[in-house]
């Protein structure tokens, strides 16, 4: 700068000498040739004059020049502090990375999200350049990009120092200089990982059951679909299985939604725990499950699958304290025979688990086409149920037990039938799963129970000591007013309460173990006998029944029926027969059909039995021909 003044004032002297020697020539003031001296001075004066003034222009141009300088650059930095403030607190991330990828700034906003400091950040030469981005050939994708000019827009999964995941929508664009090259990157970026969550979890919920993590209802059909899609060329086949847990609610309603959650999971497990590899489990409504089984050409597989399942649930479990048996039942469609569209495979499964419902519970049930009938009968008869107490449409009838030695009748046991119109009397497992699903089972219990005390009064005036035993529901026995009723209809009908018997099946006993004593407890002041019906169904352990305040032990038919020929089943009856001896308790055997079988369980120490061998359930008046 001071070289370039000094030029200019000599040129600028220079200059202005030559200008005024010029001024002189031409008006007409010659200069005298001897007066070389004065020339000079004057000369010399006139440079030394120019030289000044043009010495004081620059000097005030360059006060003006850096005065002007001095306030742009204050002004700049002012602006810059300014967006660095701004900058600093902003809530998008915002870096600055030079051309080759270093990063020259980042804001706060980047160190809280990423758990790195400025300090490790800055100036960072080693690989990873962009330390929380998922990966460098991202960066070199984002560089390459805005290198040529271009923004680079991306939402990118990056990870954070401590390797948490978190999600970002970047935009990086160039930056130029005052040549317009592109000297560095600035990237601007959001944090969306809630936003990336929730959308995760819509996507989950839209296709996922949340309980169970098993797909929906809406992913099923979908998933079906995409098989049939598949296998329509091929020779393969599928199933459908839809199934239902048998009586939930009762599970919710006794033992809360906690545990109910909880059975719901388990049986998920249990589902895709026993399904094979690649078939579909999936939770279709409350207590709905359904399953896309693949199987070769062969229907017995699914036969087996299915009936494994059913197995694999049909099982006592411990929830929350709780002892909860399980059971389900099962419809299966199978593609191509019975639909050829995943809707038609559905709906056909579905109807063929109605059918399975109206059978009783517990049972597997294929689709087959005359099923449309006899599931619109079930509908029907459900409605009919409603009026049917009202309408006086229920009977009993009376099976008696007999002493295995003498045949003597030793008892009876209080067998409902319900006969609407002229139509057949309808057996008590066809109807009494409805009676339990709509609740109306508390009010025909009671209808039975009064009747069973009736006909104990009417039999033992005579001075007979005969017992009448009664089954219950799992609803009637857990029902709030259950032995205030049970006194009350002993005392309405004046009997004595040790001939009325109670009968509860092993399955309802062994839910919740210390509610069943406690009831029991209170029945037993009652005064009321106790009988387990249907024993040693299910369940390997037998000992529990020690627990149990109870008097008769009733040993289910499927025993009975293979005594002669099943080893196993001898030694499951003896085994039961001197548990109950121990325990001074009655064994009644259940469904003897034969003189064969009636012999053998009086050997195996069975103390009376019940079956179409002394007499099946007959009414009332035939029974008295019976006594008599
Ligand atoms: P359960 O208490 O085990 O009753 C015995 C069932 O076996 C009766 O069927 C009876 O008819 C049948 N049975 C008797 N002897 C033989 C035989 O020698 N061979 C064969 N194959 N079967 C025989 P039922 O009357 O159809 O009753 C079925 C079930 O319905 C009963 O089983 C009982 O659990 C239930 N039930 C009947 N009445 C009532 C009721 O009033 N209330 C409730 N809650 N359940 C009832
Ligand atoms: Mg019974
Ligand atoms: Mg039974």
């Amino acid at each position: 700068m001071i070289g370039l003044g000094l030029l200019l004032l000599i040129i600028a002297g220079a200059g202005a000498y030559d200008a005024i020697s010029s001024l002189l020539d031409a008006i007409g003031v010659h200069r005298p040739a001897d007066d070389v001296l004065a020339a000079s001075v004057i000369r010399m004066a006139v440079m030394v004059g120019a030289c000044f003034v043009a010495a004081l222009i620059i000097a005030f141009a360059s006060i003006v020049f850096m005065r002007r300088e001095f306030e742009r650059r204050r002004r700049t930095e002012e602006r810059l502090s300014r967006v660095l403030k701004t900058a600093e607190q902003a809530g998008d991330l915002i870096t600055i990375l030079e051309k080759r990828g270093r990063i020259e700034y980042v804001n706060r906003a980047v160190e809280q999200a990423t758990g790195y400091t400025q300090k490790e950040l800055l100036g960072k030469r080693s690989k990873p350049l962009v330390p929380w981005y998922p990966d460098e050939k991202t960066v070199q994708k984002m560089r390459v990009d805005v290198l040529s000019g271009n923004p680079f827009r991306a939402v990118l999964a990056c990870r954070s120092k401590s390797g948490e995941q978190f999600f970002i929508q970047e935009h990086v664009t160039p930056l130029k200089d005052n040549r317009g090259n592109i000297t560095r990157m600035l990237s601007t970026a959001r944090e969306i990982t809630r936003q990336k969550q929730l959308e995760e979890r819509l996507d989950y919920l839209d296709n996922y059951d949340p309980l169970t993590g098993a797909s929906n209802r809406r992913s099923f059909a979908e998933l079906l679909r995409q098989e049939m899609a598949v296998l329509r060329n091929g020779d393969q086949l599928l199933s459908v299985m839809i199934m239902d847990i048998d009586r939930f609610k009762y599970i919710n309603d006794l033992f809360g939604s906690e545990v109910g959650d909880e059975v719901l999971k388990r049986i998920s497990e249990t589902l895709r725990a026993t399904v094979g590899k690649g078939d579909i489990v999936a939770r279709l409504g409350s207590d709905e499950f359904g399953v896309i089984h693949r199987y070769g050409a062969h229907l017995i597989d699914t036969a087996s699958i299915a009936e494994h399942i059913r197995r694999a649930i049909t099982q006592k479990v411990m929830i929350g304290g709780q002892d909860i048996v399980m059971t389900v039942t099962m419809g299966i469609a199978l593609f191509p025979d019975n639909g050829k569209d995943a809707k038609t495979l559905l709906k056909n499964a579905d109807m063929a688990l109605s059918r399975a419902k109206s059978q009783g519970r517990n049972t597997v049930q294929f689709y087959s086409t005359d099923m449309i009938d006899r599931i619109s009968d079930f509908y029907f008869m459900e409605k009919r149920l409603f009026n049917a107490l009202k309408n006086e449409e229920y009977l009993v009838l009376y099976q008696p037990y007999c002493d295995l030695s003498t045949k003597k009748i030793a008892g009876a046991e209080a067998l409902i039938r319900w006969k609407s119109g002229d139509q057949d009397a309808v057996s008590p497992s066809k109807f009494i799963p409805t009676l339990e699903d709509t609740g109306m089972i508390i009010d025909v219990g009671e209808w039975v129970l009064r009747t069973a005390c009736r006909q104990i009064k009417e039999w033992n005036r005579s001075n007979r000591n005969l017992s009448v035993a009664v089954n219950l529901s799992l609803l009637q026995f857990r029902h709030r007013n259950f032995i205030a009723m049970v006194s009350e209809a002993i005392r309405d009908m004046g009997i004595d309460p040790r001939n009325l018997t109670l009968e509860l099946t092993e399955s309802i006993c062994i839910q919740d173990m210390d509610l069943t004593i406690s009831l029991l407890k209170k029945l037993k002041q009652v005064g009321v006998s106790i009988s387990v019906d249907d024993f040693g169904t299910g369940y390997s352990s037998l000992n529990y029944i020690k627990k149990l305040p109870v008097d008769n032990i009733k040993i289910d038919m499927s025993f009975i029926r293979d005594v002669a020929k099943d080893p196993d089943a001898a030694s499951i009856i003896t085994a039961i027969t001197s548990l109950a001896r121990s325990l001074q308790l009655t064994t009644i055997a259940e469904g003897v059909e034969s003189e064969e079988q009636r012999n053998i369980l009086h050997l195996l120490r069975c103390d009376l039995g019940q079956g179409f061998y002394f007499s099946p359930a007959v009414p009332a008046s035939e029974f008295k021909k019976l006594l008599e």
